[in-house]
């Protein structure tokens, strides 16, 4: 069916609908509001690029050089065929993207149709021409397009793209920890009474945790990699300048009864709900090493209760015990450490 037989047969059915003017959009108003080199961009930007620049041109002369204005705009009625390009866009599950005088762009997440609303305009699915428009007809604002459209465009339209499927991300993203090795430089921390100093124990043990959260793909900061002095408020400014998610300072212990081992993971009285989760997830992860766990201690050092994010503060064990300090410089038993504060760090983090 023709578009000019929808119009006749609306007219010769004597509809009860309301009188509309056949729109004429064309040359003398194109001119005005958008001229030939208007309509060249707007098809460049709505239209594959792969379209050759000459096919354009044609188009866009068309469109804009064509036809002639009428000087008697013929009354008809608005037919049982017309719909409105509200409900046209309805129909098709498309949205009115843009419009104006010479065309109208209805979009959704997989398709983008153009309708050129002049006199002989045509419409585009997806880039491609299709055919003509038909009759276009304006009621006030209303603009009112043939129905036929409708199953026409409906053939060309691209099923819309099922929705991403979004897995929960194993990791925050931009997790940063910060590892603090405690003591450094002068200060040795406490001294087994075999020699061994706990500023190399914490640094031994601190590397290895990171290196493990670095293979995991955290941001990874350390207050100190060597065997330096940092003051106890530059170790939380170090976490607080960069908004870490966790610190995690690593010590060694001591006690005056020799006889006292295991770890103990310390968190500042007033703690935050994360900071307690975070010692609880790394409390929880040490005690598979078979080592004493002394549980979540409150205490409020330094370094915690500067640290303006969650922080915790790991005691390894206490190198006033032989059975610790002997272990605590093992590497195999660094490592099952490390790898066990790492867990409890990841735990919490994800
Ligand atoms: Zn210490």
């Amino acid at each position: 069916m023709s578009t000019s037989n929808h119009v006749i047969a609306s007219e010769t059915k004597q509809s009860p609908a309301a009188e509309v003017e056949i729109a004429t959009v064309c040359c003398a108003d194109l001119a005005m509001t958008s001229g030939p080199s208007h309509v060249l961009t707007f098809l460049r930007s709505h239209l594959p690029t792969f379209l050759p620049s000459c096919f354009l041109a044609f188009l866009a002369l068309s469109i804009a050089g064509c036809q002639q204005p009428q000087k008697q705009t013929p009354k008809v009625v608005v037919g049982d065929h017309a719909t409105t390009i509200e409900d046209l866009a309805l129909r098709l599950g498309l949205r009115i993207e843009e419009r104006d005088d010479a065309f109208v762009v209805l979009k959704n997440a997989a398709n983008t149709v153009i309708i050129f609303t002049h006199t002989e305009g045509r419409f585009f699915v997806n880039g491609k021409p299709m055919g003509p428009v038909g009759e276009v007809k304006r009621q006030g604002g209303t603009l009112y397009v043939p129905d036929f459209l409708i199953p026409q465009i409906r053939r060309y339209l691209r099923s819309a793209a099922p929705p991403p499927v979004v897995r929960p991300s194993p990791l925050k993203p931009k997790a940063l920890v910060v590892i603090d090795p405690g003591h450094g430089g002068q200060d040795p921390g406490t001294i087994s009474p075999g020699g061994l100093y706990e500023k190399n124990i914490n640094l031994q043990v601190a590397q290895r945790v990171a290196g493990l959260l670095e293979q995991k793909g955290l941001g990874v900061v350390m207050t100190r990699r060597d065997d330096r002095f940092i003051e106890l408020e530059e170790r939380a400014d170090i976490a607080n300048r960069r908004n870490a998610d966790l610190f995690v300072s690593i010590h060694s212990d001591s006690a005056p009864n020799r006889s006292v081992q295991g770890f103990t993971v310390y968190v500042a009285r007033a703690g935050s709900p994360d900071a307690f989760r975070a010692a609880g997830a790394i409390s929880q992860a040490m005690a598979g090493t078979g080592s004493d766990s002394h549980g979540i201690r409150e205490a409020d050092y330094k370094v915690l209760v500067q640290t303006s994010g969650p922080a915790v503060l790991v005691e390894l064990g206490y190198l006033s015990n032989s059975q610790d300090a002997a272990r605590l410089r093992d590497p195999a038993y660094q490592n099952r450490l490390a790898q066990a504060i790492a867990n409890g760090i990841l735990t919490y983090i994800r």
